[in-house]
């Protein structure tokens, strides 16, 4: 099962999209700040990370640098979440180390379609 990080501070957002990257099929651990998600970054082996940009403390860019920066946790696809959708702003989560980016609020993921 391919496994999935999810690094979050806002609970809801988080409960939301551990739920579809189940639905998706992975197997889903989570962190709610920077400090921890680096951490787990490093230690989990993880498949792709999902990253939080606003976070307080060690907010998304600079996680991405320091999962970027560790031999162990450099080469994990890395998705930024963000709610800044500027140009400006998205490249500075690409120049941080992020592979791609998806803007909040995000479309949900269903496996049948609506009626
Ligand atoms: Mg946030």
């Amino acid at each position: 099962m391919k496994k999935a990080l999810v690094i979050e501070d806002n609970p809801d957002v988080l409960d939301v999209l551990s739920r579809q990257l189940e639905m998706l099929g992975f197997a889903v651990i989570t962190a709610n700040n920077g400090v921890d998600g680096v951490e787990k970054a490093i230690g989990e082996k993880c498949d792709i990370i999902l990253m939080d940009i606003m976070m307080p403390g060690m907010d998304g860019r600079e996680a991405t640098r320091r999962i970027r920066s560790n031999p162990m946790s450099k080469e994990i696809p890395i998705l930024a979440t963000t709610v800044l959708f500027t140009e400006l702003e998205l490249n500075k989560c690409i120049e941080a180390g992020c592979n791609d980016y998806i803007v909040k609020p995000f479309t949900p993921y269903h496996r049948t379609p609506c009626t």
